[in-house]
């Protein structure tokens, strides 16, 4: 069986029509499915629908989980990976970007001996300019500090039993599925898709939210801001020995006094410099502690599944 995870925050205007769409995919294939819907504490009537679903669905298996309230997407992808029961999982998102016929390719590779499949995107879809831009800075500092090529990445995959039973053993918080699938390892393949326009509703991420993320999932994945602070140091060292040979100098012919200009100049760039280490040092102890608390990474409220035997 294929369980599919659907990470969904308000999306009553989509889950409807992606069951339709996942079902007109996989059905005509003989392939049996399961939806996994993680309800990630929508605002509006996502949860009731998938109730519905689960009431009225006789085709496949549905399984809703519903947060006690917004614990993010991976939080979402996490639970879902870790409820779902089948022999193989896709992760996809709710709005339709992610076209269900690409699951057909990936499930074919799977059938092949591949563990994770992995959607790279042909393009990536309508998108605004500032977004787009910001994106790719995202992505450059990504694959810079890990060697993993992210730019045309995404949340679309499917991954073996094996996979997902490795990657929810995993215990930190602050996880990063798109770029853990990589870290993992495994016999992997890649399947191109090309990114539809969002079936309805608009994207559910806020600039402030996606700077949040981007910070976020760097500092979970490497410590290389961290070894910028060093570079930085050492940078400031030789310009140190550089203004302090000058300065020695000049106290020898006897001009010492001059260079003020100089004074406050590195007063104000040592400074800063030191207050943003201090914050970036500051933010992986934030990081350090969240995971020390051990709280769990999401809450699940309420669980709905649907009765029919059909399919076991
Ligand atoms: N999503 C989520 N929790 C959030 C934000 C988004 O579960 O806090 C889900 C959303 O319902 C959708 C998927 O993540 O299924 C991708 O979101 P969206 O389409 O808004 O992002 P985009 O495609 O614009 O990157
Ligand atoms: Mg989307």
């Amino acid at each position: 069986m294929l369980s599919i995870i659907l990470p969904v925050y308000n999306e009553e205007s989509n889950i409807e029509n992606t069951y339709q769409a996942i079902k007109g995919v996989l059905l005509p294939k003989g392939i049996d499915f399961e939806l996994v819907f993680v309800n990630d504490g929508s605002k509006d009537r996502s949860f009731e629908i998938v109730r519905k679903l689960a009431d009225t669905v006789k085709d496949a298996k549905i399984l809703g989980l519903s947060f006690s309230r917004n614990f993010g997407k991976e939080a979402a992808i996490f639970a879902g990976l870790s409820h779902a029961t089948g022999e193989v999982c896709a992760v996809m998102d709710c709005d339709l970007q992610h076209p269900p016929e690409t699951l057909l390719k990936m499930y074919d590779l799977w059938e092949q001996g591949f563990e994770i499949i992995e959607g790279v995107k042909r393009s990536r879809g309508k998108e605004n300019i500032i977004y787009k831009g910001f994106a790719r800075l995202f992505y450059k500092l990504i694959s810079h500090s890990t060697g993993i090529e992210m730019y045309r990445s995404s949340d679309f995959k499917m991954l073996d039993r094996k996979v997902v039973d490795e990657y929810v053993k995993l215990t930190e918080r602050n996880i990063f599925f798109r770029a853990l699938s990589s870290w993992l390892g495994y016999k992997s393949a890649v399947v191109e898709f090309d990114v539809k326009e969002r079936a309805s509703g608009t994207t559910k991420w806020s600039i402030k939210s996606l700077v949040k993320y981007a910070i976020g999932s760097i500092c979970s994945f490497t410590t290389a801001p961290m070894q910028l602070i060093t570079l930085s140091g050492v940078i400031f060292f030789i310009f140190a020995a550089v203004l302090g040979v000058q300065s020695i100098i000049k106290w020898a012919v006897g001009r010492s006094l001059e260079g003020f200009t100089t004074v406050i100049l590195l007063l104000l760039i040592i400074g800063s410099l030191i207050m943003i280490s201090l914050g970036i040092i500051g933010y992986y102890l934030a990081r350090i502690y969240e995971e020390i608390k051990g709280r769990p990474r999401s809450i699940v409220d309420e669980i709905v599944k649907s009765q029919n035997e059909m399919i076991e």
